[in-house]
């Protein structure tokens, strides 16, 4: 049985993993965190509260899902206690980034933009296709539901990230959005292009454009609990893992072992 300390757990994804969580065997939730108590959580019968730092000791593993600076503090709260962290907040600036490289020097912290399977396996198609096609444009659309707080999307940026390291492009070759008498697409870039609407839980596009032809690669997000999967797949791997820091990737070559 794992123990669950849940941070975001009012939020959208926070929701969806304290029920995929309830109707999974192995998994006992000892807290709900979140900046603000929704009023359903008086009478839900967990134990909810608003400083992670009161609930952190009770969990073998601390879940994730809020914004970065919670995110950050959820990391040096896990390393001070010695529980493991999943974390699956996006956009970590690269500082926040290097304080998840820190407390993972303590605990085992496992940090993913993207915890689905489906986009596991677009990562590496697009990494099985590039080298095929060296000269084709690369375009990354997004969508995503209106609330969404960061764009382009954490999956966004690492699938553009990945797809300019394959090639060797600069970092700096992505391209968000275009607008005005720009010229001549450059070569070695990545557009990036971020929609927003509606209620789309996570829509994910690479167009690869060459002369007279084109590929899409696409995954589609139906609900979130394609993730919250994924979030309590990674729990399931730091409970036993050595202290470090971790990706889906160590998850999904852990499962194939
Ligand atoms: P949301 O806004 O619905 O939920 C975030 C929750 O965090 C809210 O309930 C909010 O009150 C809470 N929160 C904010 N500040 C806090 C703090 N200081 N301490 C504790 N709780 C705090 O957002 P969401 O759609 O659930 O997404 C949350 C994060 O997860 C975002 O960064 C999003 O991009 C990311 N996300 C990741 C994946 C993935 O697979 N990795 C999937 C979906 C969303």
């Amino acid at each position: 049985m794992i123990s669950l300390v849940l941070q975001g757990a009012a939020g959208r994804m926070g929701r969806t993993v304290l029920e995929t969580a309830a109707a999974a065997p192995g998994f006992k939730i000892k807290g709900c965190v979140d900046r603000v108590l929704p009023p359903w959580s008086q009478g839900d019968g967990r134990a909810w509260g608003t400083e992670l730092g009161r609930f952190v000791g009770r969990g073998d593993v601390v879940v994730d899902f809020s914004v970065p600076e919670a995110a950050v503090e959820a990391a040096r709260c896990c390393a001070g206690v010695g529980a493991a962290l999943v974390s699956g907040t996006t956009s970590l600036v690269a500082e926040q980034e290097e304080a998840m490289r820190v407390a993972g020097r303590t605990v085992a912290v496992l940090h993913s933009s993207n915890f689905s399977l489906g986009v596991a396996a677009l990562r590496g198609a697009l990494k099985a296709v590039l080298p095929g096609i060296p000269d084709w444009d690369i375009e990354i659309v997004e969508r995503h539901h209106r609330d969404k707080a960061d764009s382009p999307s954490g999956t966004a940026l690492q699938l553009a990230r990945e797809a300019a390291q394959c090639r060797g492009y600069d970092p700096g070759a992505l391209r968000h959005g275009r607008q005005g008498r720009l010229g001549r697409r450059p070569a070695a870039e990545i557009g990036v292009h971020a929609l927003r609407g509606g209620s789309w839980v996570g829509d994910h596009t690479v167009i690869l454009a060459g002369p007279g032809e084109s590929i899409e690669l696409r995954h589609v997000a139906q609900d979130r609990t394609a993730f919250a999967r994924g979030a309590l797949a990674a729990a399931g791997f730091v409970v036993n893992a050595a202290p470090g820091l971790y990706t889906l990737d160590h998850v999904l070559s852990a499962a194939v072992r």
